[in-house]
């Protein structure tokens, strides 16, 4: 039944306490001061009360350190993905943040440091760093290890993460390593992912690449579990124009996203100049390089305005690629958030980000 505007509340149709009724329009009243939603949080990210307070104060930390970006006239990034392999001083990465206008960075440990890693690196730095599970790049996880996930879902639903992963599915050689390897996306242990993602609201990061043929499996996930909140990492590149003919184009984004609202994207990190040696695939396909510097080509750059509340940025540095971070974060801001809408740039650098990692829109 709908409610009509001009029709008293169904709560005053019979008899009530004066404190329930005070009660009820408090609450009705605050519904109407909420700010709109825009794309529709999948989960509530609901947690015992003792659990909620200690997440809001974390919360509360980082969008002070936000604020004091935006006070001094800076946009700031919210870096969703940093493979922290502990191999250089935490503060080394503070310092490449601060240099970056990077206000907070969610970090990923991998397997072997496992979960508890990111929490007591983050500790260090309560205001800038933010607690993410492992993602699913090591042996337990590529041999179908189910004790992982079941050590996973109790890290999540502790409620002391933020974020999760970036998990592998189909995934290539890269410059970095040399995992060659495939974890269909429908098998029991991205199963349990996409699971406790959806039950608790807390986002996951995955890799997959995008193959026409590799594509249904995803698809079928994205529909079975409309709350989990899904980032597709590094959209905008392709690594095989032969096998790579239905996503990668801004045609074939938009199609997803308009049928799949739970599903985000990383843009790409690498520049134009990054080829794909087993496919000789310039692989950044997002970019033209007119006069010599990256720029995002319109097509891309309409795709991004138009779906604003869906992409977010990750440096998706790990300790191979440390000394490439300044790189990445200046193409971001020069090659894509400067030339798009300011109201559009200011979601992909952050608030896009925030609201995956808060549930709230930034305010
Ligand atoms: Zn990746």
């Amino acid at each position: 039944m709908t409610h009509q505007w001009n029709e008293p509340p169904p709560f005053m149709n019979f008899p009530i306490s004066r404190r329930t009724f005070l009660i009820r329009a408090a609450a009705f009243a605050g519904c109407l001061l909420l700010p709109p939603l825009r794309p529709v949080l999948s989960s509530p990210k609901s947690f015992p009360p003792e659990v909620m307070a200690a997440r809001q104060a974390l919360l509360n930390s980082y969008q002070n350190t936000l604020k004091s970006f935006l006070s001094r006239g800076q946009l700031p990034i919210i870096d969703v993905e940093q493979h922290w392999g502990r191999k250089v001083p935490l503060a080394e990465l503070l310092a490449k943040m601060d240099r970056n206008g990077v206000a907070l960075t969610w970090l990923g440990p991998n397997e072997r440091n496992g979960n508890v890693s990111s929490l007591e690196d983050c500790r260090q730095f309560p205001d800038r760093l933010v607690p993410t599970t492992i993602g699913g790049d090591g042996p337990r996880w590529h041999g179908k290890d189910l004790s992982l996930i079941q050590e996973l879902q109790a890290d999540v639903r502790s409620g002391a993460y933020f974020s999760m992963g970036e998990f592998e599915a189909r995934h290539y050689i890269s410059s970095t390593n040399n995992r060659n390897i495939h974890m269909p996306l429908d098998s029991e242990s991205f199963q349990g992912v996409f699971q406790v993602a959806a039950e608790t609201g807390i986002p996951l990061l995955l890799h997959h690449e995008a193959e026409d043929a590799l594509l249904p499996e995803l698809e079928k996930m994205l529909s079975r579990y409309p709350k989990a909140d899904v980032i597709w990492c590094h959209v905008g590149r392709n690594r095989d124009p032969k096998t790579w003919t239905r996503l990668p184009t801004p045609e074939g984004v938009r199609q997803f996203l308009k049928k799949y609202p739970n599903l985000y994207f990383d843009i790409v990190q690498s520049g134009p100049g990054s080829v794909f040696p087993p496919t000789g695939a310039h692989e950044a396909i997002l970019y033209e390089t007119g006069n010599g510097s990256p720029r995002l080509k319109e097509e891309w750059r309409h795709l991004f305005n138009v779906f604003s509340d869906r992409f977010v940025l990750g440096s998706d540095v790990n300790p191979g690629r440390w000394e490439g971070y300044d790189k990445v974060m200046s193409r971001f801001r020069a090659a894509v958030l400067s030339v798009l809408a300011p109201a559009t740039a200011e979601k992909i650098a952050f608030q896009n980000a925030w609201r995956l990692m808060s549930g709230e829109n930034w305010t």
